[in-house]
């Protein structure tokens, strides 16, 4: 018995080391992933509820590793904001997602409104009204297509600092989201203060919708909080026809899922757009 915990103990720190070492590993890989151009954006579409087209795509950052693959943002925009590498990365993601908004446009796709999600450190960042603002005049996008999502968590680190920034962003002319909505530590007397124009249903609370009566009672709330205060309502993982029937009949606006297509390389939601493909 004790051969044995003595090899499990052996089994366990090298696991362990083994974490370690790829911890270590993409740390430094990360450092040189944005110059070496592995870093991909996917596009996942927004459709709107009512015309049953796509009004926008949201950017969602993917890092092409060349030994271990793609490796979801999961694993590395934590790293990113630790080692003090979101700034730059996300910047490199405004630019991307807006550059691409703007051919779009002149591939004759018509508007495309791009959402970009940034994290707390780049929301707090000194510049960023100054780098949204280079970024809006170095691709020539048009404000309102570019749509900011900001987590409740993030603005409640310092609400009088944060209302600040937003009126800051407002002024250029983009929009504001609030992502995974209902999941932070939402103050409802906060929310009037930001000036926001959507939105995002988390997708725990829509997963279970046709399921679960609290769920459905969340979401319908939601709805009708975000109406009454005139923002407009995104469902995020909308998964099944049941969902999309469900948020549809209880005036939901847009809805972003696998039900209508997944997060998608550059090509093919171009491809998807051509198409013209709806609900
Ligand atoms: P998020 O902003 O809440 O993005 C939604 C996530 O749900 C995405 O995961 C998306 O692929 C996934 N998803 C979309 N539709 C469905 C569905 O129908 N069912 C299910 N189960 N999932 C769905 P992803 O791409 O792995 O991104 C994870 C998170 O990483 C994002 O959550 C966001 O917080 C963060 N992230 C992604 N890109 C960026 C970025 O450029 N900058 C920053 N700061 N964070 C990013
Ligand atoms: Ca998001
Ligand atoms: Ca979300
Ligand atoms: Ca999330």
């Amino acid at each position: 018995a004790k051969d044995m915990g003595r090899n499990a103990f052996q089994f366990f720190t090298s696991a362990m080391n083994e974490r370690a070492m790829e911890r270590l590993r993409i740390e430094g890989d990360l450092r040189e992933a944005l110059q070496r151009g592995e870093l991909r954006l996917h596009y996942q579409p927004q459709v709107d509820l009512r015309s049953g087209r796509v009004i926008g795509m949201e950017a969602l950052i993917r890092w092409q590793h060349p030994e271990l693959g793609m490796i979801p943002p999961g694993r590395f925009i934590q790293l990113a904001e630790e080692l003090g590498l979101i700034v730059p990365i996300g910047s490199w993601v405004l630019r991307t997602a807006c550059s691409q908004s703007v051919a779009w446009r002149e591939q004759g796709l018509g508007d495309i409104r791009v959402a970009v999600n940034l994290s707390a450190r780049q929301f707090y960042q000194q510049n960023l009204v100054a780098t949204i603002e280079e970024v809006l005049t170095g691709t020539g996008i048009a404000p309102h297509l570019l749509e900011l999502e900001l987590t409740e968590s993030m603005m409640m680190n310092d609400v009088e600092h944060a209302v600040g920034i937003l009126h800051e962003l407002k002024q250029l002319g983009v929009q504001l989201s609030i992502d995974d909505f209902g999941t932070g530590y939402s103050s409802l007397a906060y929310l009037k203060r930001f000036p926001i124009d959507l939105l995002k249903i988390d997708q725990s609370f829509v997963r279970d919708i046709t399921l679960d009566a609290d769920d459905a009672a969340i979401v319908l709330s939601v709805i009708s909080l975000a109406h009454s205060l005139r923002l407009k309502v995104i469902a995020e993982g909308v998964e099944t026809a049941a969902q999309l029937r469900y948020l549809r009949e209880h005036g939901c606006d847009c809805m972003q899922g696998y039900f209508f297509s997944p997060p998608l390389p550059a090509a093919d939601a171009e491809r998807l757009l051509r198409e013209g493909k709806h609900l």
